[in-house]
């Protein structure tokens, strides 16, 4: 139906003045006081039909009846209703008002709150607005449903102008609309707004301050919301389940001097003495602040005491132990959560992080399970299920079945390119990561910030100096992607491990902003490898000072030292790091066999099975000192201890132990897999290498960086790592 609306302007007199025809709407004027009335459907159909035929007299008569007949006129209710569907379905663009401007309802006795309304349902804003200005006694309905509009339309002048009326009218003083507004401010991205309404909001209800609150967090403001909630403590307002949830949120978000931990356990203290220790949505909140701060056992107790478990709960844990290092915990957990929780079927959160769980302990046959698992329900086809898919299978050493899970996409987005260019980084292949890098680009994908610590990674593993720079450059110039802390410390880390340490320092000295822990942790690494003491101290204080609970780093320039044979410095720093009451992470390398996970870890054991691993390392590496000269690389113990001693000690080193273990426990031509938490060593690089000749065995090795791929005595980094 063409036009399906009609503006009846009656004279204080009710006659009706000269009927129009305007478009296809039908329109009576009058030179006096005008007051708006909306028709009938049927009796409009009547006229419409008359109109059509030409009828004009009949037409004026009925719409003389009608004035006449004050039941129809008054037919409000399902008036309102027809209106509404009338401008749903109308093309018509011009409405009520427009079609007579001269035309101002009388005002005062709410009217217009239905016109108000079937503007808004019928997009015309604008006009909406245009007639809350007339309309003294908006109803909350009415304002609740500009608000909504202006929000929907993305539209934050109208929501000011909106806004604005209502402050005018006394109306923003209601705490309901008070909370509309404050959402509507949040939708349009300013919150700014949505806390001056807060401000001026005197009757402040628990509603009130949630809206505020979820505002804060959604944009990470979460240092202001903690000390609302403060304040909302103080005024008696109850926190309900929304309050505690936010507030638990903010803890995660915000940067606070205080530390957002202890604040986190307050929060649960109060949480536990109003009662909400049942509520699964704040638990699992909860849960998810402990694990955010890597408070794995408290993050547990909260999962164990949860009366009730739904698939986020389950997640929200699996999800802990996978982010919190815990690969092993999470897949166990997830095990459990299949056998036990038969109606928390995990979703494609759950599936992400259990597969990044297997590509954590490169446990690729489980891996494969997991993909089959993937396929069977049928979430395959979520993105960031594929994107962990080729993670996980570059994490297990094998690029191709990575490359494959990406060539079988239908779709890809940016994170499903950056996976790919990651696992190709990882092994070295700098030049097909950045390849990989310029196809995405040529597809139309914009790279995004991780795509370039992902490609500038890949050049860093490959000593691609100078396209790295190349990369670095252009970031900005051409992608408008800001370098952060993350690309900072790649480039340093690009120039340090070529040796140009001097250019890594520049760098530093060029940002633009203070760097932070990873950037000097970048410069340490290649002060490391080169054994630049200078450099290494520089780094180190300003690493002890931004870290100082990061036992890595002690240990780092403790290694810097005992190369340099300054075993009095290797004392001091070895005395810092127990007197802030540090311990070394010890090195922990795990390897897979027939489905089942062993670890080794590198302290001095006696248990028989180690013995029997020993032995066979000494067998090897007595051989390897008679066919290859080789010479254990003792000067990386930084203990001062006899040359024995020394040998004794590298020869624990979790790696080797792994490899020794894998060459007893797998059939010959099976390839070797071993994970490393740390960065592999100079000596286990040496004695690998050695092994994979000696033996004729390919072993494959990933530590904390990149994959080793050791065959017929040569390692895949080209002794560059
Ligand atoms: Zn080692
Ligand atoms: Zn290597």
């Amino acid at each position: 139906m063409e036009c399906l609306y009609l503006l009846i302007i009656v004279g204080p007199d009710s006659r009706p003045g000269s009927l129009r025809l305007s478009g296809s709407s039908i329109v009576m004027e009058v030179s006096v006081s005008h007051k708006l009335l909306l028709f009938n459907l049927e009796f409009f159909l009547l006229l419409l039909l008359y109109h059509s035929f030409g009828y004009i007299c009949a037409l004026r008569y009925c719409v003389m009846w009608v004035l006449q007949s004050p039941q129809i006129v008054r037919q409000v209710p399902l008036q309102s209703h027809l209106c509404y569907t009338c401008h749903a379905s109308s093309r018509l663009p011009a409405s009520f008002v427009s079609l007579n401007p001269s035309a101002k309802p009388v005002k005062g006795d709410g009217a217009n709150n239905q016109l108000i309304q079937s503007l808004c349902r019928g997009g015309d804003l604008k006009q909406a607005i245009q007639v809350l200005g007339n309309e003294p006694n908006p109803s909350q309905q009415t304002c609740e449903l500009l608000i909504y509009y202006c929000a929907q339309k993305n539209s934050l002048s109208d929501g000011i102008d909106v806004h604005r009326q209502l402050v005018d009218g006394g109306l923003d003083q209601d705490p309901f609309l008070a909370t509309k507004l404050i959402n509507m401010y949040y939708e349009l991205g300013s919150v700014d707004h949505a806390c001056k309404v807060f401000d001026e909001t005197r009757e402040r209800t628990v509603y009130v301050w949630n809206a505020l609150f979820r505002a804060l967090a959604m944009v990470g403001r979460g240092k202001e919301l903690l000390d609302l909630y403060g304040q909302m403590n103080s005024t008696g307002v109850s926190s309900d389940r929304f309050t505690y949830t936010y507030a638990l949120k903010a803890c995660v978000v915000s940067e606070l001097s205080v530390c957002p931990l202890r604040k986190g356990m307050e929060i649960h203290a109060h949480i536990l003495r109003h009662g909400y220790e049942a509520n699964i949505h704040v638990m699992t909140t909860l849960l998810d602040v402990y694990a955010k701060f890597g408070r794995v056992s408290y993050a547990n107790s909260v999962f164990s005491g949860m009366p009730v478990k739904n698939f986020v709960s389950w997640s929200a844990m699996i999800a802990c132990y996978a982010k919190n290092e815990m690969p092993m915990k999470a897949l166990e957990l997830f095990w459990q959560m299949m056998l036990e929780a038969r109606e928390s079927v995990p979703n494609s959160v759950t599936m992400v992080n259990v597969v990044q769980a297997c590509g954590a302990l490169a446990a690729l046959e489980l891996g494969k399970l997991i993909h089959a698992y993937i396929l069977r329900r049928g979430l395959d086809s979520i993105l960031p299920v594929r994107s962990a898919l080729i993670t996980m299978y570059g994490r297990c050493g094998e690029i191709e079945l990575g490359q494959r899970v990406f060539d079988n996409m239908n779709n890809r987005d940016v994170v499903s390119w950056n996976s790919l260019i990651s696992i190709y980084g990882m092994h070295g292949f700098g030049k097909k990561a950045i390849q990989i890098f310029e196809n995405m680009i040529h597809q139309g994908i914009s790279p995004s910030y991780i795509s370039f610590i992902t490609v500038l990674g890949a050049c860093s593993h490959a000593g691609l100096v100078e396209e790295g720079k190349f990369l670095f450059k252009s970031m900005h110039s051409r992608y408008r992607v800001h370098p952060g802390m993350e690309h900072y410390a790649c480039m340093v880390d690009l120039l340090g491990r070529a040796n140009r340490l001097d250019e890594a320092m520049k760098v530093i000295q060029d940002m633009r902003s203070e760097p932070g822990p990873t950037v000097w942790g970048s410069l340490l690494g290649s002060c490391r490898i080169h054994c630049n003491v200078e450099l290494a101290e520089t780094a180190s204080t300003m690493l002890f000072e931004l870290e100082p609970n990061n036992a890595g780093n002690y240990v780092l320039l403790a290694d810097i030292y005992a190369e340099a044979k300054m075993w009095s410095h290797v004392k001091s720093v070895k005395k810092l790091l127990e007197s802030r009451d540090l311990q070394k992470i010890p090195g922990c390398s795990w390897i897979v066999i027939k489905r089942k996970i062993y670890s080794f870890v590198s302290v001095d054991e006696n248990s028989i099975e180690i013995e029997a691993l020993r032995a066979l390392l000494i067998k090897l590496l007595t051989e390897m000192k008679e066919q290859q000269g080789y010479v254990p690389l003792t000067n990386i113990v930084h203990y001062d201890l006899g040359e024995e001693e020394k040998e004794r000690i590298l020869l624990g080193h979790s790696e080797k132990l792994a490899v020794a273990f894998g060459l007893i426990n797998t059939e010959k031509g099976e390839i070797i897999r071993i994970t490393k938490n740390l960065r592999l060593c100079e000596d286990c690089h040496t004695v690998t290498k050695f092994i994979s000749k000696f033996a004729n065995r390919e072993i494959l090795v990933r530590d904390v960086n990149r994959f080793h791929r050791f065959r017929d005595g040569v390692c895949s980094c080209g002794d560059y790592w």
